[in-house]
């Protein structure tokens, strides 16, 4: 109890201190920050593509374009919900072809522990099957159990893939505060927004509802720290890049509660997917 007290302080206290380092670099890099928002989704088991059709339906009510990480195999599997995804307008991101270290498509061998022959390999193929099936062409990459990368020879892979960006760190993670920063090979990354009362974890679904001893199941619990970090970021002029996952929001009325506080929120973010915002940094030297 003394422990989860101290922990909880401590929480909110790093909380307050990274807003405010966020605030003072987003004051010196206006166009990194700006009170922007982006919404995005890994779509990881056949579950979460079964999902699509009626999340596509409740983000065109709700008014909100989103980007989605594909797996080659899932697309392959469900083309149709997957093409759904780009009539809609919905960005892609490449989430691999076989998502390393998933226990259907590719169990015990991790993304960070291949060659850089073999990650691009993977870049590679995921790329061809959506320009096959979907004729989308993406430039744009989310790592597998992002978070938990520690290599980073994949910035090297996507340099040479002609790719530009990637969503794969924790805000926690980044030099930049949870603003968008250049990482190595130039690639421009994108953190994602993490937990204000467990800074260090990812304020999703997983975190706060799904997992064994998920940490924020309480009614409304979900929506007031998402409306919270919204309102942090508001206030930072910084950035909120919030994730979920796509069959949650179906399957926990939670999850879409905070989805639906976020789209109806007074709290005003500027929606961005990540391809606009790099259009808006690129060529920034200020980003360095
Ligand atoms: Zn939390």
């Amino acid at each position: 109890m003394a422990a989860a007290l101290v922990y909880g302080l401590g929480g909110r206290f790093f909380t307050r201190e990274f807003y405010r380092a966020q605030a003072a670099l987003a004051a010196e890099q206006p166009q990194a920050g700006g009170g922007r928002l982006s919404l995005s989704f890994d779509i990881d088991y056949p579950e979460d593509a079964r999902a699509l059709p009626e999340l596509c339906d409740l983000l065109a009510q709700l008014g909100l374009t989103c980007s989605f990480a594909v797996i080659g195999k899932l697309v392959e599997a469900y083309p149709a919900e997957h093409r759904k995804l780009v009539s809609a307008g919905h960005e892609l991101l490449n989430h691999t072809y076989s998502h390393p270290d998933h226990e259907i498509f590719h169990p015990h061998e991790s993304f960070d522990d291949l060659a850089l022959s073999a990650q691009k390999e993977q870049i590679e193929r995921c790329h061809k099957v959506c320009q096959d099936i979907l004729g989308a062409s993406m430039t744009g990459f989310r790592a597998p159990h992002f978070g938990n990368v520690t290599g980073r020879t994949f910035y090297q892979a996507l340099n040479e893939l002609n790719y530009s960006f990637s969503s794969s760190l924790t805000a926690a993670a980044s030099p930049s505060f949870g603003l968008p920063f250049r990482a190595e090979e130039g690639i421009l990354e994108f953190p994602v927004t993490c937990c204000p009362r467990h800074p260090f974890a990812v304020l999703d679904t997983w975190h706060a509802l799904r997992k064994s001893g998920a940490r924020h199941t309480g009614k409304g619990e979900l929506r007031s720290l998402v409306l919270e970090a919204a309102a942090l970021v508001s206030e930072s002029r910084g950035y909120l890049n919030l994730y979920l996952d796509p069959r949650d929001v179906l399957e926990f009325e939670e999850a879409k509660s905070a989805l639906t506080g976020l789209a109806e929120s007074p709290v005003r973010l500027a929606s961005i997917t990540y391809a606009g915002y790099l259009q808006l940094l690129r060529d920034n030297p200020s980003l360095g």
